[in-house]
């Protein structure tokens, strides 16, 4: 009897990947990567996962570095839910009560509760008919959010033509997208306090609200009704939660491997250049920093970006950030501080019209050991101060002394607290170890700013335009700064990786 041959022609479908960076963009493409069946290896220079999101231990003290607010906390579990998780599986979180504490200038401080009906009676005590019209800038957040996230946000832009699309332009004009932030707030409330709360945020975005797209007013929506949540470990925690996760599917991690090189052969991206040693794969994806990876990584002619462009782009604020662990505990802080100075539009110039360390800046302090003893010694306080600063400043010690000075005076102002004999372990980190640490152009904490001109489609590609399987992801792309936003990049890249590769 002939049996007939019988060809079965497998395609393999999957790919090596090198992701480059350990970043909350890279952790989360390798996961999602991995999921889809593909070999992916993640190198980071640094010693450890989280990117900017790193956290830094000192004699019992530990300090997140980078983010410390947990928001959008539907956007994590629906990424986990991708995998059958929850992030409850990965890390604990708890919603703080109250949200957020603010000192302005002068005066006692104001509690933004996790109640709504809390904040009405507070907004109207700070303006006539305060509550009703923040439920009304709710109401409108909340729909900015939902469509926001449908229209815009969750959306692969690949060409012009996804940009101007008729639901978006229309979506755009019904959600305020051209007007700013700034006059969008002032059509409703004239108290000055009750601006400052619906306008801080735009320092998260890296912008200035008299600049910054009123869809972003959509951010009420999660801090009011969201909640502000707090993860047992801090941020840096989400970040090994999700390292856990990807490793779970498969990636695997290399520490202390700084990528020296992305090799291309023949117009396509073909490996990694590792500790001298290259290494080949199919696709490359880099959550370095946008513009550090072209400069340093590529030959000019596999460019897509010019240097012209990278300095005609407004890039968001640097930090100047102090880590400070004392002998006693801040009883006038509460876990998130704001510290508002009354003009806080001569600190927006000073960021970004005439870039200049700031007179008298408005700045964030965080005191997590009230949520999570774990973060210091017993009866001792690990505070974290941001004050976001022009990109491109002039860093030296001398400066950084005395501009260290004027914060600890005026927190110790503002609160009627001691804090500098009090201090046990300090650390400044500011531009030029934003840019050691993370090759970030012109020492920026957060990338480019949220301006109109860099927003969905107008931010950097997320496809080289020189180099094929070569892929960008991060706080760089769209859809932006933060790490949900960047969670939110891996999902639209890897989804887009499958849908061309299988
Ligand atoms: C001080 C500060 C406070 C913030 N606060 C908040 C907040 O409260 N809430 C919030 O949601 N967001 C916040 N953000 C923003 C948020 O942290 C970022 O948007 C997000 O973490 C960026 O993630 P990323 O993956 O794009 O980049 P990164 O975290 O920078 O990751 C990039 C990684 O690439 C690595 N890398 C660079 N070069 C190489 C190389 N050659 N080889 C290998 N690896 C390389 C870097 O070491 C880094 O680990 C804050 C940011 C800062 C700096």
């Amino acid at each position: 009897m002939v049996y007939p041959f019988c060809f079965l022609y497998v395609h393999d479908v999957s790919k090596r990947i090198a992701i480059i960076g350990a970043g909350f963009g890279g952790i989360s493409a390798a996961a999602l990567l991995a999921r889809q069946g593909h070999q992916v290896t993640v190198f980071e220079k640094n010693e450890h996962e989280g990117g900017r999101a790193s956290m830094w231990y000192e004699r019992g003290f530990s300090f997140d570095m980078g983010p410390s607010w947990y928001l959008m906390p539907d956007v994590f579990e629906k990424f986990f839910a991708k995998f059958g998780k929850r992030p409850s599986e990965y890390y604990t979180l708890s919603r703080l009560d109250p949200s957020y504490r603010m000192f302005f200038g002068d005066g006692a401080p104001l509690d933004i509760s996790s109640s709504l009906e809390e904040n009405k009676k507070l907004f109207d005590a700070l303006e006539p008919n305060g509550g009703a019209k923040l439920q009304t800038y709710l109401d409108q957040a909340e729909y900015q959010y939902d469509s926001a996230m449908e229209t815009f946000v969750e959306r692969d832009y690949q060409s012009v033509m996804d940009f101007l699309d008729w639901r978006l332009a229309k979506e755009g004009i019904r959600m305020r997208m051209f007007n700013s932030l700034d006059s969008h707030v002032s059509r409703l409330f004239s108290n000055d306090r009750a601006k400052k709360i619906l306008e801080y945020t735009t320092v998260f975005l890296g912008g200035n609200p008299k600049n910054t797209p009123a869809l972003y007013a959509l951010i009420a929506h999660v801090d009011f009704n969201l909640g502000v949540w707090y993860p047992q470990g801090g941020l840096h925690a989400v970040a090994t939660g999700m390292m856990r996760l990807a490793q779970e599917q498969g990636a695997t991690f290399v520490f202390n491997a700084p990528v020296e090189q992305i090799l291309v052969s023949d117009g396509k991206a073909s490996g990694v250049r590792v500790n001298g040693v290259d290494e080949p794969f199919d696709l490359v994806v880099s959550n370095a920093d946008y513009q550090f990876t072209e400069s340093a990584l590529l030959a000019p002619e596999h460019r897509s970006y010019s240097d012209a462009y990278w300095e005609s782009r407004t890039m968001a604020p640097s930090g100047f950030v102090l880590f400070l662990g004392l002998d006693k505990r801040m009883d006038s802080l509460k876990h998130h501080n704001l510290f508002l100075q009354n003009d806080w539009f001569a600190h927006f110039e000073e960021i970004f019209d005439r870039p200049a360390w700031p007179d008298a800046p408005s700045y964030y302090v965080c005191a997590p050991s009230l949520t999570d003893p774990s973060v210091a010694p017993e009866g001792k306080e690990a505070l974290f101060v941001l004050v976001p600063v022009a990109s491109g400043l002039e860093d030296t010690d001398a400066i950084r002394t005395q501009f260290r000075d004027k914060i600890i005076a005026d927190m110790e102002r503002v609160t009627g607290e001691s804090i500098s004999d009090h201090i046990e372990v300090e650390r400044i980190f500011s531009q030029r170890d934003f840019t050691e640490r993370y090759g970030a152009f012109q020492g920026t904490a957060l990338g480019l700013a949220h301006t109109l001109r860099q927003t969905a489609i107008l931010r950097p590609s997320m496809r080289s335009k020189k180099v094929q399987h070569l892929f960008f992801t991060g706080q760089y792309v769209h859809p932006g700064i933060g790490v949900p936003m960047v969670v939110i990049a891996s999902t639209i890249l890897s989804d887009s990786i499958e849908k061309q590769y299988g």
